[in-house]
């Protein structure tokens, strides 16, 4: 099998947001956005959602490619990101909170994390229209190494099962809320028909990953210009 070193960039809210905001790093400006996106293009790389990234990651075809991630699915994906993916021809996958459809990132309250709007189910077919993928980001968004085996399955199984219903597609993609997992997760999650599931670890994903233990990027506020490229061309992730 080819070797293969592929990116698969995080990204969680893209908006511009005032500096008091609470973990202001976890919203990236849509020009900010707009710029890293045009970089890859130039660069010759071409974006893709998981499932559209499915073959290079098997090996079966090759290419210069990125994964391009979102989690929790935010409003602003749709508004601020979709026209930047199409005016490139990238896609993209955001992971879903089933449960919380049209709501906001209530599992951020305590913390004090800025609530922000969250897709509603009209919407999510819209992303979906445009060419766009999501995943499954379990029912509730908890961290699923601090509940039971039983809980976990239901919130691993139930949110599969609901988005490929309400939406009519299916669902092969998985990403840890928290980026928390563990081995006996991880099982859970490919015995319930996912094909990957990405976490918050930190690297780029070679020959040798496993499929449910994705590394990534993490792209934020701070990721000035020169961060983005050392990310993408160098071992800048590995390194750290
Ligand atoms: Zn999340």
């Amino acid at each position: 099998m080819q070797n293969i070193k592929i990116p698969i960039l995080m990204y969680h809210s893209i908006e511009s947001m005032p500096k008091s905001t609470v973990m202001r790093s976890l919203h990236v400006p849509p020009r900010r956005f707009d710029f890293q996106m045009k970089m890859l293009k130039l660069l010759g790389y071409q974006a893709l959602s998981l499932k559209n990234l499915k073959p290079y990651l098997d090996g079966k075809k090759q290419g210069k490619v990125v994964g391009i991630t979102f989690d929790d699915g935010y409003q602003n994906n749709l508004i601020n990101a979709v026209p930047i993916l199409l005016k490139y021809n990238f896609s993209a996958t955001c992971y879903i909170v089933s449960e919380n459809l049209g709501l906001s990132n209530t599992w951020d309250l305590d913390k004090g994390i800025t609530q922000r709007p969250l897709m509603t189910i009209d919407e999510i077919k819209a992303w979906l229209s445009f060419g766009m993928d999501i995943g499954g980001h379990t029912q509730t968004h908890t961290d699923l190494t601090k509940i039971s085996i039983k809980a976990a399955k239901r919130e691993i199984n139930t949110s599969k099962g609901d988005l490929e219903n309400t939406f009519n597609t299916q669902v092969t993609d998985f990403c840890y809320p928290f980026g928390r997992f563990n081995e006996l997760i991880s099982d859970l999650v490919k015995e319930s028909g996912y094909l990957s599931a990405t976490t918050m670890e930190r690297g780029i994903v070679k020959s040798m990953t496993n499929r449910f233990m994705l590394p990534r990027m993490p792209i934020n506020h701070r990721t000035l210009p020169h961060l983005f490229l050392a990310k993408i061309l160098t071992n800048y992730e590995d390194r750290r």
